[in-house]
């Protein structure tokens, strides 16, 4: 039994009858046994996954109707509620914090019957790039456990690229499903802006983030996406999609589109082999008939600037709430007074997500919103106007996911300006609010490169199509685990 198929390929296999749900599911659970003591992609299970798998079966025995997933198993990153287990968002202020409720999208999977195998690990409520600022041990790298496996997904990445899941869900704020997808060699898949209910995902910057799935092929994120996007009640900024449908016409090609190479993402601070891997990718598209031009983004260089600004402005309004006195980790209120304690428990939060919190009460404060709060919106919207324009003449934007290698454990955690600025190519789409996808494209010297592909507000759908054109072009080796 092959670990590594497709969601798509699972579902098949099981309605042939090849293999049962429980063999499926025990295979996994050995993989992960063999595995992620190195690799760390989790950091919760559920210990009744063999008994779910079992029911299932047996539904399947007695001919009873059950959901598209045929319970096929699935990773959710640890920022996102899933129900009676810990939701610790890898940070040591939500240690014990256990979910009363399932977020959105982990209901709509779930009546899908899929298996929720686990909880995977992150930066920090979900500030990195490396998974390393989490704060029960980074994940490894399966392609090289020397190197991050990109963050915050990193653990939802890690566990798709090792065999230990079908597919994850995870949340970009500023790349963070398409950075770790793009370091790992999967698909990383961000949607546009209200595609996807936020409810139960904790918030880190809701005014641009979203979930976003991370699997093994295009198709399988079409499948995952006409389960878990639409309206939804509790998120009132979630767009009625109409049950757009993602997976029909996916191979429709990307013959007479027009692709705008953003110049300023292949240029300085591009590592070459990323450039390189680029510039094969642009003439797979040419060869597929699509017509590529440069183009040139004027308030580019402000992003990763407006973009930490905002965020870091969002994340210390929304972690405020961390007080230890609703939930928290076990520190006695005992010998406290109620500022004094609540200051001492908030101790218990990381370096950057205490640097986040700190940049984040100066930049809106009174005397400074309009040096920094204020123009980093202007930044967004003028980005926002920019790019509009730019869709008037294009279909999809194209550059390197990240613009440069996977880097080794350890080599940048010093240096949190260098980890920003390696998400440059990433945040304009959140920032903008355009549907975005990191596609795996080569593998150089057993290190992963993605190519991202950016299109118009709720065109998903054709950027899924010319997602799976560019997947087609290529047949990459096998993760060496
Ligand atoms: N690296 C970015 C940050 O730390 C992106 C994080 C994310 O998308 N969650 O904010």
């Amino acid at each position: 039994m092959n670990l590594g198929i497709s969601a798509l390929r699972y579902v098949e296999e099981v309605k042939n009858g090849s293999f049962t749900i429980e063999e499926f599911i025990s295979k996994t659970v050995e993989q992960i046994k063999k595995h992620d003591g190195k690799l760390h992609a989790y950091l919760s299970f559920d210990d009744h996954v063999i008994e779910q798998a079992r029911n299932l079966d047996r539904k399947i025995a007695n001919k009873e109707k059950i959901g598209s997933c045929f319970g096929m198993p699935i990773s959710i990153k640890d920022n996102i509620c899933v129900k009676g287990g810990k939701t610790t968002c890898a940070s040591k202020m939500l240690e014990n914090f256990v979910a009363p409720y399932d977020a959105t999208v982990v209901l709509k999977l779930k009546s899908e019957d899929v298996i929720i195998i686990g909880k995977t690990n992150l930066d920090e409520f979900a500030m990195g790039i490396s998974t390393e600022f989490s704060a029960y041990g980074t994940s490894h790298n399966p392609w090289n456990t020397d190197y991050v496996p990109g963050g915050s997904s990193g653990g939802s990445a890690v566990s798709v690229s090792a065999f230990e899941c079908i597919a994850s869900l995870g949340s970009d704020t500023g790349g963070s499903v398409r950075n770790p997808a793009s370091f790992c060699s999967v698909v990383g898949f961000k949607p546009t802006y209200g595609l996807i209910s936020r409810y139960g995902l904790i918030s880190y910057a809701n005014s641009i983030e979203q979930i976003g799935p991370l699997t093994r092929t295009v198709e399988d994120t079409a499948f995952f996406l006409n389960i878990i996007s639409g309206f939804d009640p509790n998120d009132d900024t979630t767009i009625d999609n109409k049950n757009e449908d993602y997976l029909s016409n996916i191979d429709a090609g990307v013959e007479g589109k027009k692709i705008g190479i953003i110049k300023e993402m292949v240029g300085q601070g591009t590592d070459k082999e990323v450039v390189s891997a680029t510039n094969n990718a642009i003439k797979k598209f040419e060869e597929l008939g699509a017509k590529i031009e440069e183009i040139s983004l004027d308030m580019i260089d402000y992003s990763v600037a407006s973009y930490y600004t905002i965020t870091s402005t969002e994340a210390g309004s929304n972690l405020a709430r961390y007080d230890n006195l609703r939930y928290g980790y076990d520190f006695p209120l005992e010998g406290y007074e109620f500022n004094s304690y609540i200051s001492k428990a908030r101790k218990n939060f990381g370096p950057e997500v205490t640097r986040r919190m700190i940049l984040g009460g100066f930049v809106p404060s009174a005397g400074y919103a309009g040096k920094y709060f204020l123009k980093a919106l202007k930044v967004k919207k003028k980005l926002t106007d920019e790019i509009n324009e730019a869709f008037k003449k294009i279909d999809f934007l194209i550059a390197p996911t990240v613009p440069v290698l996977p880097f080794k454990i350890g080599e940048k955690i010093d240096d949190p300006v260098a980890l920003f600025l390696l998400d440059f190519n990433t945040v304009i789409a959140n920032l903008t609010g355009k549907p975005a996808i990191s596609v795996p494209f080569e593998i150089s010297n057993g290190l992963p490169i993605g190519i991202q592909l950016i299109a118009n507000s709720m065109q998903d759908k054709p950027l899924l199509q010319a997602a799976y054109a560019l997947q087609n072009t290529v047949k990459l080796p096998e993760v060496p685990i």
